[in-house]
């Protein structure tokens, strides 16, 4: 930003340094407010069987409802409540959340919720699992707990520990974001994953580009000599959802099904149907 000099005689630099300051402070007390306030709320996204195209579960996302700003979309506050700790307690209510709410839902039905790298360094998110699953009654089996790779960049040992651990308690392990990291194939053979899910940027040119179209498939021939599942992320389009059952994907995830929307509009009780938005493939 092109200010000048402050009023007071700081350079641009220090001001801007200031401003960056001032608003991660205001974000920090906010969150705290919201956090206080119950001002989150969840949306969810429907899982559905590629060959049957029943929803077979949902994935939960969170959302801030800003009392000024609407509704605030994870990414605009999800890497700072990492950095400043507070994600423990969003992830936290997340949870437990996602587990009342889901067990209304079909006793067939998962629910998964996004782990962070961060609160494998803080509190047990063992136990706090554990208690979730206690205190709503959803049996354990209906959990999918999805995490990064990221989760096993720092503190790899202990980590691969406590998954397993999370493990034992009868919840089932999705890599989210499959593709994104650096040495993903690694990570196939590092841990027993349930699912593996593909990231969206690899489904978004699966039809335009060759090589993307190759990596998908030779991803799902190779997680399935593993005895790993396969969930395609941010399918649009029909064109992308025949490539994928091609394939040979198991799931999908993704506008073409629906939007993250709130608990009641998620519908279980027939096929989902799909909708493609525009003409773009
Ligand atoms: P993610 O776990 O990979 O979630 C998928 C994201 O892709 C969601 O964005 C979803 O709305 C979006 N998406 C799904 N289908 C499509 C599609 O067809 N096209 C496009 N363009 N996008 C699609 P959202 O809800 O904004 O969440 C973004 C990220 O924020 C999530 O990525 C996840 O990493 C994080 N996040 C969300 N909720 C939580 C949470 O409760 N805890 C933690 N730790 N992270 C969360
Ligand atoms: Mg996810
Ligand atoms: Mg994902
Ligand atoms: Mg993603």
């Amino acid at each position: 930003r092109v200010k000048g000099e402050g009023r007071n005689g700081y350079s641009v630099y220090d001001d801007g340094l200031m401003e960056v300051a001032d608003a991660r402070q205001r974000l920090d007390s906010e969150l705290r407010h919201a956090i206080a306030n119950g001002e989150f709320e969840l949306h969810y996204q429907a899982i559905i069987d590629a060959r049957t195209r029943r929803v077979c579960g949902a994935e939960a996302l969170v959302r801030w409802r800003h009392p000024r700003r609407g509704l605030v979309p994870p990414l605009e506050f999800i890497p700072f409540a990492e950095e400043s700790g507070l994600i423990e307690q969003i992830g936290q209510w997340v949870l437990r959340r996602a587990c009342v709410e889901a067990r209304g839902w079909p006793d067939d039905t998962v629910v998964a919720v996004n782990l962070s790298p961060v609160q494998f360094r803080r509190a047990d998110p063992v136990a706090m699992i554990r208690q979730a699953l206690a205190d709503s009654g959803l049996p354990a089996r209906r959990l999918e707990i999805e995490i990064t790779e990221n989760v096993f960049l720092t503190g790899a040992e202990d980590n691969i520990a406590t998954v397993r651990r999370m493990k034992e308690l009868g919840v089932s392990i999705a890599l989210d974001d499959f593709g994104t990291g650096y040495s993903s194939l690694s990570y196939l053979t590092t841990f027993p994953f349930d699912k593996v899910k593909i990231d969206r940027s690899f489904t978004m040119n699966m039809t335009k580009r060759a090589d993307c179209a190759a990596v998908i498939a030779s991803v799902i021939t190779l997680t399935r000599c593993l005895g790993v599942a396969t969930i395609a992320e941010g399918v649009e389009s029909h064109a992308q959802l025949e490539l994928l059952r091609g394939a040979g994907v198991d799931f999908c995830q993704g506008y073409l099904f629906g939007r993250p929307a709130p608990a009641a509009d998620l519908d279980f009780s027939r096929p989902a149907a799909a909708k493609q938005a525009g003409a773009a493939a």
